[in-house]
């Protein structure tokens, strides 16, 4: 085979790739960076799976630090139920790479398991999309975020160093905050 058609074949599968992650709805930014796709053509699959009806309805919010998706206890139990299945079903070293499969995965739990909450007891939750679960596990794989034990409660949960909260463990009301 040539290495043209290899490098087309390439980009077949990588435009492949993008669609499914647009759908999916992570934000365009993240799909350039997973497929190395242009702009360009990540807004141009983009507008086709918008014509197409099928983005994700939670697509729009883009791309956000640990700061902002951690910012009081709810979010930091959200953020750990999400990132707790993510190391559970991660094949790859997540600190060395973002497993999407594994990702994807977490969230269709963390989703269903926030459904099922607000319907048995209608609470405040924040919904973290996909987008957020991605930004979640890049802070985790560049070390800024982390995985801490309580000594309390013996649970463990997920804790970045951008986080605006001084809650420890969000899972007993003894930590510090
Ligand atoms: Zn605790």
């Amino acid at each position: 085979m040539s290495s043209v058609s290899t490098r087309s074949k390439d980009c077949v599968q990588q435009r492949k790739i993008a669609y499914d992650m647009i759908v999916r709805g992570y934000s365009p930014k993240i799909v350039q960076i997973e497929t190395t796709l242009t702009y360009r053509q990540v807004s141009l699959l983009k507008k086709k799976a918008e014509e197409n009806m099928c983005v994700c309805a939670n697509t729009s919010r883009s791309s956000r630090s640990g700061a902002s998706i951690i910012h009081n206890r709810v979010t930091k139990i959200e953020a750990s139920i999400l990132m707790l299945l993510y190391m559970k079903l991660a094949i790859l070293n997540i600190n060395e790479s973002i497993d999407l499969q594994a990702l994807e995965k977490s969230h269709d739990i963390y989703q269903s398991i926030r459904d099922e909450i607000i319907t048995l007891y209608p609470v405040q939750m924040e919904f973290l999309t996909i987008t957020d679960a991605w930004c979640l596990a890049k802070e985790f794989r560049s070390e800024e975020a982390m995985f801490d034990k309580c000594s309390e409660c013996n649970t463990s949960y997920f804790t970045s160093s951008n986080q605006s909260t001084l809650i420890d463990c969000p899972f007993c009301q003894v930590s510090g905050h």
